[in-house]
């Protein structure tokens, strides 16, 4: 520990706490399902496993160091701490949010990717790639995951669920409410007929619109 009991990334506790409570409402798990987490240098706060989420106060969010060793008081991280910490080990992220939500999930189990059905797939840096199904919590899920993840802020896990990434919690929590909704438009789209698409070069101008308009490269894909 060797913190001498001071309390480690209080803030980022509070905030996940915060977010984790709104996932149920927000339709994107059920249960228990999904984790969330945030670096901060070393340090990565995380969502405890298995908790419920009426549960869930600052003080029972996880701090765990880059090797996924528990750094604050007693706790059982999030199964899934390998794929958070594959991230935070290839990239300067700062948060990872994953969820169960049905829209993506379902079309995780269909398609090869979310084509850009709509121009703000540029949030999500493009077509999103589906990663493909390893046991939850394994090493081999993390891996996949990172392959996907190349190039973009977001991942859909077949036959589990979803992943979004930013440079703030606040960011990787609305491209998982973004996310969910390309997918739910993406799906309505197919029960009607064959969507026309927004073209590649045309979301990449756009994603460089978006970098500007929220003034913040550390969200880029
Ligand atoms: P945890 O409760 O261990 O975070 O697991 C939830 C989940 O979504 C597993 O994939
Ligand atoms: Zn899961």
């Amino acid at each position: 520990m060797g913190n001498g009991g001071r309390v480690q990334l209080q803030r980022e506790r509070e905030l996940i706490a915060e977010f984790a409570r709104r996932l149920r409402p927000d339709g994107l798990v059920i249960g228990t399902a999904g984790n969330l987490s945030v670096r901060s240098g070393d340090l990565v706060a995380v969502t405890p496993s298995g908790l419920d989420y009426d549960e869930l106060t600052p003080a029972t969010i996880c701090v765990v160091d880059l090797e996924g060793r528990v750094a604050q008081g007693r706790c059982r991280p999030s199964s899934e701490l390998p794929l958070h910490l594959q991230i935070y080990a290839r990239s300067d992220t700062a948060a990872v949010v994953h969820t169960h939500s049905p829209y993506a999930t379902v079309l995780g189990t269909v398609v090869p990717e979310l084509p850009p059905i709509h121009y703000l797939i540029a949030d999500l840096g493009g077509r999103v790639r589906v990663a493909p199904y390893a046991t939850p919590g394994s090493q081999e899920l993390a891996v996949h995951l990172e392959v996907a993840l190349a190039g973009r802020a977001a991942v859909l896990l077949a036959n589990h669920g979803a992943i979004t990434i930013a440079g703030s919690l606040v960011r990787a929590y609305s491209r998982s409410l973004l996310l969910e909704w390309l997918s739910a438009l993406y799906y309505r789209a197919r029960v009607i007929g064959e969507p026309s698409l927004v073209g590649d070069e045309e979301v990449a101008r756009v994603g460089r619109f978006l970098r500007e308009y929220l003034g913040t490269d550390r969200d880029a894909p």
